[in-house]
């Protein structure tokens, strides 16, 4: 038996330390491997991640174990040796594993798909992938919403939620009878054992929720105005269909509910056991992806969640109750009582402030959370009316005083600049704001003699694809620097505010991957290649690629969208409505 390297051992002594509810069947038929674009602290604390792995583990046919992109201190020492990527689990060759089933939701980890692939000894593309290869799949919301600038690397991407995917998927693969038949006739297809590569892509494809990019070419017409080619379309072939429809989860029963499947103590939450109690909003705020495209909005039941909460009760007492849009839930004061009298302590990660309740609040702060989370996003309220956030300076001021009243400690709030039509005047009133929310914590904080923070998280706005600002022009990077500068230096004059703001780097890379077609992909290989975004920009634009051409450019209502194949929530005649009301400064009704 060859000795362990020390990649191999690091592994193993993770897997030791893990407590698991779900253990892969080492006699399952099918290897898969589900591996997460970046380190395992980040991966780990994904809930997709750990909702996919029991589902997929479910299956008596299906061995799944887990792999992650190799920490910092890790990757010279993997790349000199020629240590392969391995699993988690049992410290196999990633490359072994029939499937290799990545789940995103960041598309600043795209470059680590590809870094992962390298480091499997795996060719990126999927073109240069043949039979003796794994298939290579990638889920999750970014995925979901625009798969382009991934597309050449993978060779089906899944669209819409893991648990409705997860099934056909495995049923397909496995050749079982069951799966639903592909439309070529000439192909029967009844418990015929794993079919040859080229069907299965096929038979997957006219399936809905699979997307496989081989089947689509993209046409690009190059006698445009600025000279860089645009993107015109992209033609279905050999069967496949043009519109790619999602696939959602159906709720009901407890093994429905996602929650978390192994516990580590290399997460930040690694004491607490996190459960999903509702998924999906009824807000609509413009900017929003989960508005438009996670619909229905959808609950668990009280007792659904009580049961999935029991499995964990011998390991720990605490709980995360995880949604969008956690107040919204009918029962939640149902849920969190239902918990407290079990002897679980309740957690929040963050809440929706027009909603925000005392009961909730107190429950979570009594448990011992001092941090309330919320996300005001803008700091006037006619930003706030631009975007659909229904609430103003004074409802939020007065939610702020009912979290200190409480008894928390600080505030985070989530904050977006660059939006359309934003001007010193605006932010002038978040900086008020967040001296408004001081205020409110210095009085409130006084009696208990305790002053915390007001920390104001501020991201770039990014155009995302399926949201009414699909269209919208996101800022510069020096335009965003200056407006960073600017609020720094009032702010600085502000004790107990700080500010934690995106990297212009992060919100250039966001812009370029949200709206990106597969041209993109060249630049993402190139990124993975150098380790240095700038240098892979560089030598991108020198080939003839355009930076500003994806991330700082205002689409028009009449463009081709590279996503426009994918049908994931509202229409586009919805979302256009919206973008034209958003200019015109209407508000309107939920989405
Ligand atoms: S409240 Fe707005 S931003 Fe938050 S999840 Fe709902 S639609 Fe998205």
């Amino acid at each position: 038996m060859p000795m362990p390297t020390d990649a191999a051992l690091r592994l193993r002594r993770r897997a030791q330390q893990e407590i698991r509810l779900v253990e892969p069947n080492q006699g399952g038929r099918l290897r898969v491997v589900l591996a997460y674009p970046n380190t395992y602290a980040v991966g780990m604390s994904n809930l997709g991640m750990h909702t996919i792995y029991r589902l997929l583990n479910a299956d008596p046919e299906v061995c799944c174990e887990r792999a992650f992109l190799p920490d910092d201190d890790e990757i010279e020492a993997y790349q000199s040796r020629g240590t392969p990527l391995m699993t988690v689990e049992s410290q196999r060759p990633v490359s072994n594993a029939d499937v290799i089933a990545f789940s995103a939701s960041f598309e600043n980890d795209y470059v680590n798909l590809v870094r992962m692939l390298t480091l499997a000894g795996l060719p990126p593309r999927a073109a240069q992938r043949n039979e003796t290869h794994p298939i290579i799949l990638m889920g999750g919301a970014t995925v979901s919403i625009n798969p382009e600038p991934v597309a050449p690397f993978l060779d089906v991407c899944c669209v819409g939620e893991g648990e409705g995917l997860v099934g056909p998927l495995i049923d397909t693969i496995l050749g079982r009878a069951g799966a639903t038949p592909a439309t070529d006739s000439d192909e029967p297809w009844v418990d015929d054992g794993p079919p040859p590569r080229d069907v299965l892509l096929r038979r997957l494809a006219t399936l809905p929720g699979f997307y496989v990019p081989e089947l689509y070419d993209p046409h690009y017409d190059d006698s445009t105005p600025s000279g860089y080619p645009v993107f015109t379309g992209l033609t279905p072939k050999n069967g496949a269909p043009a519109i790619v429809t999602k696939v959602r989860a159906v709720f009901g029963g407890p093994e429905t509910v996602a929650s978390t499947a192994i516990l580590t103590p290399e997460t930040e939450f690694g004491d607490r056991a996190m459960i999903e109690v509702a998924r999906g909003c009824t807000k609509g705020c413009r900017y929003c992806w989960v508005g438009y495209n996670i619909l229905p909005f959808r609950v668990h039941t009280v007792e659904d969640v009580l049961t999935a909460a029991e499995r964990w009760r011998p390991t720990t007492q605490r709980v995360g109750l995880v949604a969008t849009a956690l107040l919204d839930h009918p029962d939640i004061e149902a849920i969190a009582a239902g918990l407290l009298e079990r002897g679980f302590k309740v957690f929040s990660p963050s809440l929706i402030i027009s909603t925000l309740r005392e009961p909730l609040l107190r429950t979570v702060i009594d448990s011992g959370q001092r941090t309330i989370t919320i996300a005001p996003e803008a700091g006037s309220d006619r930003m706030r009316e631009l975007i659909m956030k229904k609430i103003t300076n004074e409802e939020i001021l007065e939610k702020v005083r009912m979290i200190f009243r409480a008894g928390a400690h600080n505030l985070k709030n989530y904050v977006i600049i660059g939006l359309p039509g934003e001007t010193e005047a605006d932010l002038q009133a978040l900086v008020e704001l967040a001296s408004s929310m001081r205020e409110i914590m210095i009085e409130e904080g006084r009696e208990r003699g305790h002053i915390g923070t007001i920390t104001l998280s501020v991201n770039c706005l990014i155009p995302k694809p399926g949201t009414p600002f699909q269209w919208a022009q996101q800022i510069r990077p020096s335009e965003y620097r200056a407006k960073l500068r600017w609020l720094r230096r009032r702010l600085a004059k502000v004790p107990n505010v700080v500010l934690d703001a995106m990297s212009p780097r992060m919100a250039e890379i966001q812009g370029l991957t949200s709206r990106g077609d597969r041209r993109v992909a060249d630049l993402i290989e190139l990124w993975a290649e150098t380790g240095s975004w700038r240098q892979a920009v560089r030598e991108w634009e020198q080939r003839g690629g355009s930076v500003d051409h994806f991330a700082f450019r205002a689409l028009q209502p009449t463009d081709p969208l590279p996503w426009g194949h994918l049908r994931t929530g509202a229409s586009e005649a919805a979302l256009g409505n919206q973008w034209r009301k958003a200019l015109a400064g209407n508000v309107d009704a939920a989405a």
